[in-house]
Formats: structure tokens, C-alpha cells, sequence
């Protein structure tokens, strides 16, 4: 658009494009030529409609609302179709995750795994940027850490900060854009800003799901200058966590996506009743999870199921995906992720095998000797789930299983109904799952040109928000639920309003 762009990244050049190059890249598209294909009927209005049933917006949250509709709106042309001109591509079949239980959420299927992941999106994006024919124009200061914002005559003139944490620096702008992710690495911001819903705290033990540069630095920095900052206490965390086999920061921790025909238990053992079941309210699971003894779960299933149902998001756990080998991504889908399984089972400090209950509730009591596990508890539960394996309509899990069998791209990693205690299925697994963190559904309150609103909802002159910043657009576009493959989406769109603001001028 004609304008000098200065790029300030913490980061190495090599870590440039954050939280994308880990994500798993669903994405949240309304009426897309994908769901058409599949003749799935959606417009904008249904699509808001659910949106707002799934997030719960305060009163009074105008610009998060407004931002939910636009987000919905322009998903397709803008996110989608734009896109597109990249290279990005999305799988044929659409993914149906967050259909909400008791409250409604996704009612048609809208989740695009992009074909790459999060990875391969930014990966093409970085490249279209240093391509560009005014690359010139472009300068990228990796090892820049932004700690302040500076006002000059009620206008932001620049931002400053240190250099590979020695030397300082100051990059002045006509705008400056943050565009520097959420909370979601620094557990003392997590916990500090805290806003519990219901009153439900944070249990004691939480793991890191976002880079530690996600640590709320260029958010406080914003409020230092005026800008209105909200929902900073909400966060987007997932229920399976378990801690990463190979660390990349301390308390590192991976979301799985948790195993729909496992027997789901608190921490002594007890079922977590009614069942939880994934697929239809994260939001929900972590809050159980935050209310059940010792703030953690296990999940215990055999070999067999876990070879068809165990998965985790990101690009890391995703490699035929994210390297787009269709072949292996094809026999992944159906002969079962073995190397998952057996990288997770030999690797995972917090998944126990073992060939009888008795010798699997040893260990999970090794792992957590505060917790209670009685080996004739455990069987006595496991006994009684297996019991219901052949009348789904007897055990709640097994109905939920069975409505989301319904949907073909469901059905595919779904493993057959079965007696966990099956000894051909073995051996059993146990996982033991703590909160892990992920997105922050608050941050600066934007308009719908991505300016920093101050709290008087006037914009802060020169400087605008986008993206996990913004808190997805408006500081809480989510408001208290997300129908997942929102964030990518979101960060792009908010992007694009605040580019097309700025050189307008
Ligand atoms: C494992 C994983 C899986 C995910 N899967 C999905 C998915 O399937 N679908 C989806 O929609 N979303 C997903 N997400 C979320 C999504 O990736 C993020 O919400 C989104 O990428 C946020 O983008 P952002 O640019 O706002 O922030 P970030 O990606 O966090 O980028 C912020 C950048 O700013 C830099 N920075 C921070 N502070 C400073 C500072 N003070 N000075 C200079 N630089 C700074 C950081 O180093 C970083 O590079 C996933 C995230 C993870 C971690």
C-alpha cells in the first residue's frame, strides 16, 4: 500500500511468525466453497447466531460483538478467498468441533484444517512478504523486544525497547500496529489476571500451551498509554494437557485432543459424572477439571481405542499434515497414529501403561501420590463402563459418541464401541491430564479499523491492535467460548483492517 513497514520481533528470524507455527491451522470459515462441496447449508446470520448463543457476551460488550458479526461475515472473502491467493488450501471435509451441550454451539460443521497447518500458512505468508515487490520497503528487526509505547502531542510517535536484552532502541511510525499475542505464555500473568467465571480458580498445577514471548508486555505497554484494555482475566485453555516430551520451555505442556471412548475419572479415581466427552464444549470440560480434587483428571483406555482416538493439536503432532504427505496422512487416518502412540507411551511422563489394572493403578499412583487411586475402584468403574459397550443408549458417554458417529468425518476416529478391559485391545493407558494454557480472549479494545480504543472509546491517535493483542478484535470477540478455528482467522482479518486503516491514513 505504499507505506515503510519496520517488523520489532523478540524473537530470532528463525521463530518469526509465532503461535502459527505450532498451530494445528483449523480455521473457521462461513459458507466456504469447502462446506457447499459437502452441501453444507450455512450463512452469516446462522453462524452469528450460534456465535453469540456460544459466547456468552457480557452486557454492554459493544465492540466485541461487533467484531463477532464482522469476523463472520467476512470470514470467507476475506480470510478464506484471500487466503487462497497464497497457496493455503483446506481439507474437502470440513471438521465439526465446539457443537455445544448445554449451550448451543457450532450447528453445521465450519473447521478447515488447512492443508500444511499453522505452519505452512505462515510459512507461505512470510514468504509472499519478503517477495513483495516493495520488500524494500520492508525492514524486519528480529531480537527486538517493545517495552513501551511514546506519546508525543497525544499521538503515538514510536515504540522502544531493548535489543537481545542489552541494547536499547526506538523505531519511530506514523502508526504503530501490536500485534504481539496474548498472555498465554507467562503463567504469573495468567494467574494474576485471573477473572474466574462461576467463581471457578485455577488449580495449582497448569501447564504452558503458548510461547513464553506471550507474556502481556506490549498489551501493559498499551494501557500505559491510554489504551482500554478488557476480559485480559479470560483465557481459551484446553482440559488434556500433558506435559511435551521435549520441553521447549520450562512446564511446556501438549493439548490433546482428549480420546471420546476413554473412561474420563478425577484424580482418587471416581468417574467424572455426568461423562465428559470432547467435541462439544471445551469451555465446559476445563472448568470441571478446575472444580474436580486436585485440579486434575485421568483418562484410561487400551491400545486399540487409543490408536484411532488419540490425537493432540498442533503442528508438532500433525507431521503427514503439516509436511502435506497426503499417503501418510491418509493411512494416519485409517490404520491409526502408531507413532503417536508410541512416542507419547514411551516418552510422556505423564502416560502409564500396563497389562492389568492392578499394575496401571501402581503407577498412576506413582505418578501422583497425592492422588487416590484404589486398584478395586478402578476396576469396578472401568467394569461397569464396559458393561454398557453394547447398548449405547444405556451410558450418556455412548449416546455422545453416537451422535457424533453420525458425521462421517467423525466416524473415521471414532473406534468401534469395545470393552476397555478387552485384552486383545491392550495394553491400558492411563493419562494423566492438567489445564494446559492456550489463547487469551481479551486484550486491547479495538474498532473495526483495528484502532486502540481509549476508555472514553475514542481511538488512542497512532496506534491500533490486531490479532490475540486485541483480543481477537475488540478486546473479547470470543466473549467467554470460542468456536475454535476462530484465532488464525481473527488475527488475519483484524491484520487486514488495520492495513487497510493505516494507508488510508
Ligand atoms: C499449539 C497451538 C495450536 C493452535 N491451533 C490453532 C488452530 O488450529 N486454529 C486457530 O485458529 N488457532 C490456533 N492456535 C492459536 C493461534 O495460533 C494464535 O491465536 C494466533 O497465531 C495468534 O497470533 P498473533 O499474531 O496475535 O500472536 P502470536 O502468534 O503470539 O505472535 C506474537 C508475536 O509477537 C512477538 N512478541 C510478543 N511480545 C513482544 C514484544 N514485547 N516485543 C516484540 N515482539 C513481541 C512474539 O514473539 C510473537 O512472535 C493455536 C496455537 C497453538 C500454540
Amino acid at each position: 500500500m505504499g507505506k515503510s513497514v519496520a517488523i520489532y520481533e523478540r524473537e530470532s528470524v528463525e521463530r518469526l511468525g509465532g503461535s502459527a507455527l505450532e498451530a494445528f491451522g483449523g480455521m473457521f470459515f462461513v459458507d466456504s466453497p469447502e462446506q457447499r462441496r459437502m452441501r453444507i447449508a450455512d450463512s452469516p446470520e446462522r453462524a452469528f447466531n450460534d456465535w453469540k448463543a456460544f459466547a456468552e457476551f457480557d452486557k454492554g460488550a459493544l465492540w466485541p460483538q461487533m467484531w463477532a458479526k464482522h469476523l463472520v461475515e467476512r470470514s470467507t472473502p476475506d480470510g478464506h478467498d484471500w487466503l487462497k491467493q497464497f497457496g493455503i488450501r483446506w481439507l474437502p471435509v470440513v471438521m465439526w468441533v465446539e457443537r455445544g451441550q448445554r449451550i448451543q454451539g457450532n450447528t453445521v460443521p465450519r473447521f478447515h484444517l488447512t492443508w500444511g497447518t499453522g505452519q505452512f500458512l505462515i510459512a507461505q505468508l512470510i514468504k509472499s512478504m519478503r517477495s513483495h515487490a516493495s520488500a524494500g520497503r520492508l525492514s524486519l528487526r528480529c531480537g527486538h523486544r517493545v517495552d513501551r509505547f511514546d506519546m508525543h502531542a497525544g499521538k503515538i510517535v514510536s515504540c522502544s525497547g531493548v535489543i537481545e536484552g542489552v541494547e536499547d532502541f526506538r523505531g519511530s511510525a506514523e502508526a504503530v500496529v501490536v500485534a504481539a499475542g496474548g498472555i498465554g505464555g507467562n503463567l504469573e500473568q495468567v494467574r494474576e489476571h485471573w477473572s474466574p467465571v462461576e467463581g471457578i480458580e485455577l488449580p495449582e498445577t497448569l501447564l504452558l500451551g503458548t510461547h513464553p514471548g506471550a507474556d502481556g508486555r506490549a498489551v501493559r505497554a498499551s494501557e500505559a498509554v491510554g489504551a482500554q484494555v478488557s476480559h485480559v482475566g479470560r483465557m481459551w485453555n484446553y482440559a488434556a494437557g500433558i506435559r511435551h516430551p521435549r520441553p521447549s520451555w520450562p512446564g511446556h505442556g501438549v493439548s490433546l485432543i482428549p480420546p471420546k471412548s476413554a473412561l474420563w475419572i478425577d484424580a482418587h479415581g471416581k468417574r467424572m459424572m455426568p461423562p465428559m466427552v470432547s467435541g462439544f464444549d471445551t469451555f465446559d470440560l476445563v472448568q470441571r477439571v478446575c472444580t474436580s480434587p486436585l485440579g486434575f483428571t485421568w483418562q484410561i483406555l487400551n491400545r486399540r481405542i487409543a490408536l484411532t482416538e488419540l490425537a493432540a493439536s498442533g503442528a508438532d503432532w500433525n507431521p503427514a499434515l503439516r509436511e502435506r504427505r497426503i499417503v501418510r496422512f491418509l493411512l494416519d487416518m485409517l490404520v491409526g497414529n502408531r507413532w503417536l502412540v508410541d512416542d507419547l507411551t514411551s516418552n510422556c511422563p505423564d502416560m502409564v501403561i500396563a497389562g492389568t489394572v492392578e499394575e496401571l493403578a501402581a503407577k498412576m499412583r506413582a505418578l501422583t501420590p497425592d492422588a487416590r487411586i484404589e486398584s478395586e475402584a478402578l476396576a469396578h468403574e472401568l467394569e461397569r463402563f464396559d458393561a454398557t459397550a453394547g447398548s449405547p443408549e444405556s451410558d450418556e458417554q455412548r449416546q455422545l459418541i453416537e451422535r457424533l458417529r453420525r458425521y462421517r468425518a467423525d466416524k473415521i476416529r471414532l473406534a468401534k464401541p469395545q470393552r476397555i478391559l478387552d485384552p486383545k485391545g491392550g495394553p491400558l493407558i492411563a493419562i494423566c491430564e492438567h489445564i494446559v494454557t492456550r489463547k487469551s480472549l481479551g486484550g486491547i479494545v479495538t474498532d473495526l479499523r483495528s484502532r486502540a480504543l481509549n476508555s472514553a472509546d475514542q481511538p488512542v491517535p497512532g496506534l491500533y491492535a490486531i490479532g490475540e493483542s486485541a483480543g481477537f478484535g475488540g478486546g473479547g470477540s470470543h466473549g467467554q467460548r470460542a468456536l475454535e478455528g476462530t484465532f488464525l482467522l481473527a488475527s488475519v482479518i483484524t491484520a487486514r483492517r488495520a492495513a487497510e486503516a493505516i494507508a488510508k491514513g
